[in-house]
This record gives C-alpha cells, structure tokens and sequence, in this order.
C-alpha cells in the first residue's frame, strides 16, 4: 500500500511542479504582452492627438503587436495544453497502483428490493441533516418519497445552529444550552460546561480583559475541587493577559483542539439528551465497512482460489466474523455455536450448568428425555439445570 501511495505521490509532484512553472511563466508572458499594449496604445494616442487616421508605419507597427499577442496567447494556451498529459498521469497511476476490485466484496443487487431502497434513502437523508445540510435532506426525501417530517428536522437544525457557532468560537449559543441542561449534564458526569467556561475564560484573557476574565473565573467554583490542576493552570494564565499569553507556558491552552473538543463533546451530549446515535448510521457503516474491508478482500480472493467463489453469495452473511474494534460495537449479539443462527426472544441464549452458552432451540435438539449433554464438555445435566441469559 505504501508503495502504491508513493507511486501516485511522485506522479503528483511532477505534475505539480510542472503546473506551478507554467503558472509563473505564463503569468510573465502575459504580463509582458499586456505592457507592451499598454505602450502601443500610449504611442498611439500621443501620434494621433491631432490626426484620426493612423499612418502606414502605425499600422504595420500595431499588426506586429498583435501577431505577437496572438503567437504568445497560442504559446500559452498550448503549454496549458501539455499540462494535461501530467495530469491524466496522476489518474493513470491511481488506476494502476490502486486496483482493487470491490464489487467483489459486496453484493450487486443488496439495495434492489423497494423496502430496502428505501431504508437506504433514510439513512442518506439522516446523515445529511446531521450534517446541517437541510436543503439536500429535503431534496432527497422529496425525490425518493420519503415522508420527512418536521418534527425530524427540527432538533438537526437547533443541534446545528448551536455547532456552527461553536466553531466559529461563537460561545453564548452553547453556553446557554449547556446551562439549559445543567442537571442533565451533571446526571453524565459530563465536563462540557467546564470546558466551555474554559474557553470563554481563554478568549477574555486573550483580549486582555484580565478583571473581566478574572470575574468569569467564578463560573470554575464547582469544577474547584474536580479539576484541581487544570484550575491552577487556568489561575496562572491571570499573570500573561493579552498577547503575552501565547507566549506564556500556558500556550498549549490556546490550541484550536480545544474547541474541536469542546464542538465533539457537545454533539455528544447533545445526540444523546435527544436519544440519537453520535454518529449518523451512514458514518457508522463507512466506518465499518472500511475496517472491514482488506478482511473481506482476503477471504474473497481465498474462496475464488478454492473455487468456492459462489458460496458467499448466497448467504446473507459473512463468511467469517470480522473485528471491527470496540468503536462499532453497538449490541451485543449472542450467536448460538450450535445452530449459528442469532438468538431472539423466543430462541434466548440458554446458559448451561458447566457454564457454556448456547440456544434454547439447540437445548431441544439435545435433549433425550428430561437430561441434556453439553457438546462442548462433557457435563451431563437436568433441562431445569439451564438458565436464560440476558444482554
Ligand atoms: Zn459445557
């Protein structure tokens, strides 16, 4: 992967270079022809003050210049051209050095159904108002024929409000919604206040309003004792109001990571005050499907080389268990070994008296009688001996 990278990467940079010296030595030749226009048409007009035909020598004199104009304006448009075949050569070495095929890892016909196209469509629509980006939300919707209420998009544009103004360090939108869920964010353990009134404490130091920033430091009184390192540092800052400040040993505090943080901290609360998942289901399944991916190319090519290629296929799904990392795990799923299906309420996961786990449909299958062997030991047992367990 590596070199593949460095491939395309060493296409990028000649192709680079390149533009960057046609940009400059176009730039001169324009210049250049632009000022000698320019004093054509000075001299133009001081001969001609008094006379409005031009003479013979005029004449000649302007068609010169503009036959150069026309052969450097072609000059510069052919070595524009020549441009071209260094870029498609950053295309070309993409093809080449990237050449996975990923069809092969999915299925063609997985969002043909209606019900499922549709489902897709909500995700999409989901995401985009996630993103703030209302307009294509409601565009989708009306053109997938997708009832998007309201009430949907109404918390998506308050959240996003809140946000951008928070990025673009606008502090009282998200002050207030933090004070407005104060006993909410205390009921988390959450330190989003904290660092709100953290930034807000930063930026009056920065203006160098120290008696203002210096009054604001009560809002740090119930963080006191929690916070108790970070207070100090806060306390010392006091001493480089103004410019000082950056380049005080506090300057680390001034890093614009803070505000991400504190813009990702308040997604995060602010998803879950209003029951909804951190991550769109869109961003969550990219996220997936990437970490996913090289496992599944790999079993692909596998199966292809046992000539197996079609058992895939048909099932609904894959062949292997894949991990994905703690991150993308959402619920725990309990498959039963036995019967490699996922359990449900009907069919619970059953744990067994030697302390194995598998379902009640593969207990029935088990059973002789009343007792019941474990297939993975051999622990003999009652049928009351086994227990439904709970996720
Ligand atoms: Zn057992």
């Amino acid at each position: 992967m590596a070199d593949s990278i460095r491939a395309v990467e060493r296409e990028w940079s000649k192709a680079s270079a390149k533009v960057d010296l046609a940009r400059l030595v176009s730039t001169q030749k324009l210049g250049d022809l632009s000022a000698q226009l320019g004093e054509c048409g000075e001299s133009l007009r001081e001969r001609g003050a008094d006379d409005d035909e031009m003479s013979d020598e005029q004449v000649a004199a302007l068609s010169e210049h503009l036959q150069k104009v026309r052969d450097g304006a072609s000059k510069v448009s052919s070595d524009h051209k020549e441009l071209h075949g260094n870029i498609s050569k950053i295309g070309r070495a993409i093809d080449k050095n990237f050449t996975i095929d990923l069809d092969a890892s999915g299925q063609e016909n997985v969002f043909e159904a209606p019900e499922r196209a549709r489902m897709l469509n909500g995700v999409l629509c989901d995401h985009f108002l996630r993103q703030g980006r209302l307009d294509v939300a409601r565009r989708l919707a009306e053109e997938a024929g997708l009832n998007l209420k309201d009430e949907a998009i109404s918390p998506f544009v308050a959240l996003n409000q809140i946000l951008e103004s928070c990025q673009e360090r606008n502090l009282e939108p998200v002050l207030s919604w933090a004070e407005a869920n104060g006993d909410w964010l205390k009921s988390r353990n959450s330190c989003l206040a904290f660092k709100l009134h953290r930034l807000k404490f930063l930026s009056l130091l920065e203006a160098g309003e120290r008696a203002r920033a210096l009054e604001y430091a009560k809002n740090f009184a119930p963080y006191a004792e929690m916070k108790k390192r970070e207070f100090q540092q806060l306390m010392g800052c006091l001493a480089y109001a103004g410019k000082g400040l950056s380049t005080s040993p506090y300057a680390f505090l001034l890093d614009p990571v803070y505000w991400t943080e504190a813009c990702d901290e308040f997604m995060k609360e602010a998803c879950a005050l209003s029951g909804l998942p951190v991550t769109s289901h869109l961003s969550a399944g990219l996220a997936a499907g990437c970490s996913a991916l090289p496992n599944l190319l790999q079993i692909k090519s596998v199966l292809r080389q046992r000539h197996v290629h079609d058992m895939w296929s048909a099932m609904d799904e894959l062949p292997i268990e894949i991990d994905i990392g703690s991150e993308q795990l959402y619920h725990s799923i309990f498959a039963c070994p036995i019967m490699k299906q996922q359990s449900t309420s009907e069919n619970p996961p059953m744990r067994l008296s030697c302390g194995h786990v598998i379902s009640r449909d593969a207990i029935d299958r088990l059973l002789t009688g009343l007792r019941l062997k474990c297939p993975y030991c051999p622990v003999e047992m009652q049928a009351t001996d086994t227990k439904v367990i709970h996720f």
